[in-house]
């Protein structure tokens, strides 16, 4: 048994697409321990510098002895305790919906809410960049799955035109990102909300690499184009700008309940730790105040920055270094480690073959230098074809 996964890692490896895992020593921050070495880290969605932020400590500390470490049952059995509710209280409030739903990630939010959105007979819409969460959801849900090239609205039309003329009753879901993980840029939204409501379809918009970063005190994408009321379910993480753990869906009340009711990742899965609720609910708090909105700009101004230095418009804290060949992207990573920074290597199947690349985030924690000498290493990198 054992030679056959010898075989297939031997043959991953002769593509340049085998994987492994690193292990930094100390905490999250601008600067990570990886081995002995000390690296300036552009690798992780802890877009504002939360995931090791005092007070966010703090909360989680005081929670754990008020609350210990484990919530003990399904949100539905015994599992809901005080800080999961007051967490979607805040949620809502902060993204100025009528209710939110907390599950204990990102990907267990897509998983169970898509399923429960759709099913057999009715048509799920997927933007072709959308994130692995999603795109399971999609397929666990039975529907019939139909995708659109990248941001491509004419096609995302014909798709709907399809859906429609085969089932008028069918219930038509569009399903995408605000900012896309692995290239950083947005999704069309007001063309996109138009379509849908040109065809009565739903929207699901996944917000995880836009809240904190997009929109007034980070309220993301859909918030910042004035759409929030007309996306119908906006998912997000906490894991990523709010720098704690655990994913939430907002939208109608009545929708929410019918979550409750009906995805299966909310209903049979242990509630998500109390102490890592009250942290992101400390999280949600920082960035509904001045300090956040302040800690939100400082982190567009390290955007600019490097824009400035690469000669690059990105769209959010996300900037793909495209290289396209695999092997050559794995000797620039390792050129950049060499170098003391801290940029993975994205390839096939997270990105489609040839088309991987350096993925660099940015965070409101990394001084000017930083990303100065960054920007220099990276023009110093063999030249791209
Ligand atoms: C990271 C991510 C998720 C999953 O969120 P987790 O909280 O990490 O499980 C979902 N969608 C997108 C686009 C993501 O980048």
């Amino acid at each position: 048994m054992s030679d056959i996964f010898a075989r297939q890692l031997e043959a991953l490896r002769a593509r340049s697409l085998d994987r492994h895992l690193r292990e930094i020593s100390s905490p999250l921050g601008a600067i990570v321990d990886l081995d002995t070495k000390r690296l300036i880290n552009f690798s992780s969605n802890d877009y504002l510098g939360l995931a090791n932020d005092p007070q966010l400590r703090k909360a989680a500390m005081e929670a754990i002895a008020e609350f210990g470490v484990g919530a003990g049952a399904s949100r539905l059995i015994s599992g809901t305790q005080s800080p999961h509710v007051r967490l979607e209280t805040a949620l809502a409030k902060w993204k100025e919906t009528e209710a939110a739903l907390c599950f204990s990630s990102g990907y267990a939010a897509a998983l169970g809410t898509i399923p429960a959105l759709a099913e057999k007979n009715d048509v799920i819409i997927l933007d072709k960049l959308c994130h692995a969460s999603l795109i399971d959801g999609a397929k666990l849900s039975g529907a019939t799955l139909r995708v659109f090239p990248h941001n491509h609205l004419g096609k995302l039309k014909s798709h709907l035109e399809w859906a429609r003329q085969k089932n008028p009753a069918a219930r038509i879901l569009i399903v995408t990102e605000s900012v896309f993980s692995m290239d950083g840029d947005r999704a069309p939204l007001p063309e996109i909300v138009k379509l849908k409501k040109d065809f009565g379809a739903q929207l699901f918009l996944d917000e995880a690499h836009a809240v904190g970063v997009i929109g007034r005190n980070g309220r993301g994408l859909a918030f910042e184009e004035n759409l929030s009321q007309e996306v119908d379910v906006q998912m997000g993480t906490l894991s990523k700008a709010l720098g704690v753990s655990g994913g939430y869906i907002c939208g109608s009340r009545n929708m929410t309940e019918w979550l409750i009711n009906r995805a299966r990742s909310f209903i049979f899965s242990t509630a998500p730790p109390p102490a890592l609720t009250v942290a992101a609910k400390a999280a949600v708090d920082f960035l509904s105040s001045n300090e956040g909105e302040k800690r939100r700009q400082r982190l567009w101004r390290n955007i600019d920055i490097l824009a400035e230095e690469l000669s690059i418009q990105p769209a959010s804290a996300i900037v793909p270094w495209i290289i396209g060949d695999e092997k050559a992207t794995l000797v620039a990573a390792q050129n950049l480690q060499d170098n003391g920074f801290l940029v993975p290597a994205i390839r096939y199947p997270t990105v489609a073959k040839g088309t991987a690349r350096l993925r660099i985030t940015l965070s409101a924690a990394h001084e000017a230098t930083q990303l100065r000498s960054l920007a220099g290493a990276i023009k110093r990198l063999p030249k791209r074809d």
